[in-house]
């Protein structure tokens, strides 16, 4: 579903990616950790086309989204469409839910925006939605008077109303009271039974190691190691890796 390849980008001269390849399969849930300002954010920007690299290609759902090849000046740099972007939900470290709308608005403003159906369709197809991250029965109210973990419950939500084949998490909790942490992981962790295609950077290891078909550790721009869990966690011996999580024990 995912397919990048050898993507760069600097940032004012500096490489933030150097050459990241990533395949991500239907149904694939995959973990980026690794310690900050290693690329994770980055990377997962570029899939849908919130940061544009300076090299490489992006396949999303078979179809060529992103192209740009320096060395081939001839070859035209494609891109993502409007149609792919909206493919891919995202969920972002700060909620960045409208605040002078109501939850229920929050939810359908995607969808009619881009007239997935009437009106009253869509409401029903939001509340189900906010029914599954348990957010239903507060439809009526503003972002304010919801608690960061609920805020997030209803991002989740509003990406979700968008019908996507592919969700991005950025650090999805890393903005949260640490009593508010597992509510929201409860959520991110059904998605992945239900066989949501997901992309998830986090700092939450033992989350990580939980839900995760395979984790890919970053380190300086680059993708140093990359395997399931096991490999990772329990016996890893990328020398990077295990120095990176004993700073979590
Ligand atoms: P963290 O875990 O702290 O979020 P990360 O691995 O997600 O880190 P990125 O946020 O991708 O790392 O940042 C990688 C590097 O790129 C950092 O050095 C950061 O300062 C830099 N960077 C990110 N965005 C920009 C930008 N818009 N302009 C300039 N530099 C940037």
């Amino acid at each position: 579903v995912v397919d990048a390849r050898n993507i760069s980008k600097s940032f004012d001269g500096m490489p933030v990616l150097k050459n990241v390849s990533l395949e991500v399969r239907k149904g694939e849930t995959v973990s980026i950790i690794g310690p900050s300002g290693s690329g994770k954010t980055t990377f997962i920007r570029t899939l849908n086309g919130l940061e544009t690299p300076d090299e490489g290609y992006i396949k999303l759902n078979g179809e060529l989204s992103f192209r740009k090849d320096p060395s081939q000046p001839n070859l035209k740099t494609q891109l993502p469409q409007g149609n792919q972007i909206k493919n891919i939900g995202m969920v972002f470290q700060q909620f960045n839910l409208f605040p002078h709308r109501s939850v229920l608005q929050n939810v359908t403003l995607g969808p009619r925006y881009h007239r997935f159906g009437s009106a009253q369709e869509l409401e029903q197809e939001a509340l189900s939605v906010l029914e599954k991250v348990g957010m239903r029965e507060h439809a009526d109210k503003y972002p304010h008077q919801l608690s960061g973990g609920q805020q997030q419950r209803v991002a989740i939500a509003r990406a979700l109303a968008m019908k996507p084949s592919i969700m991005l998490f950025d650090e999805p909790t890393s903005a949260l009271d640490p009593e508010l942490v597992g509510e929201v992981l409860k959520n991110i962790e059904s998605l992945a039974r239900e066989g949501m295609t997901m992309i998830i950077v986090t700092h939450e290891m033992a989350f990580a190691q939980r839900i995760s078909d395979r984790v890919v550790f970053m380190e300086d721009g680059a993708i140093v190691h990359a395997g399931t869990p096991p490999e990772i966690f329990e016996h890893s011996d990328e020398p990077r890796v295990n120095r990176f999580l004993s700073d979590f024990n």
